[in-house]
């Protein structure tokens, strides 16, 4: 039986990690379509929830190895953008006390100040446009 399924895959895409975010993606959909059972938009969700599974049975017995693999690096790729983001985001966090952060108005370079400097003229690193700015 192992062996016949064994045999089965071969050639297949099987699961990726792009098919484990689908599936806790249905997860969710399910809770959420769940908690609004009793709504239009509820039953919609409960509609998808099954197309999604379908989708994900579909990319693990695909045969195109090429598109799925793609598919699946696109989303990896996506996933560490937002990763990237989040760092950012926690390194701001962590520094908001002691430093101001200000976006460049002309080309949207990210500028880190010591605050309690009151109002100053800010010259972007990047581009040289010059904006005030409250530290
Ligand atoms: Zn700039």
């Amino acid at each position: 039986m192992r062996e016949r399924f064994a045999r089965f895959m071969y050639g297949r895409n099987g699961n990726d990690a792009f098919n484990r975010f689908l599936l806790i993606a249905g997860a969710a959909l399910l809770l959420i379509a769940s908690v609004l059972s009793r709504t239009a938009l509820g039953r919609i969700l409960y509609l998808l929830v099954p197309l999604l599974l379908g989708y994900v049975y579909f990319r693990m017995f695909s045969r195109d190895l090429y598109r799925r693999r793609s598919e699946n690096e696109r989303y990896l790729r996506e996933k560490e953008k937002l990763a990237a983001r989040r760092r950012v985001l926690v390194e701001r966090w962590k520094q908001r006390k002691s430093y101001k952060f200000f976006t460049c108005p002309a080309c949207k370079a990210v500028m880190r100040v010591p605050r309690g400097r009151g109002k100053i003229r800010i010259v972007c690193h990047k581009c040289g446009s010059t904006f005030m700015g409250k530290s």
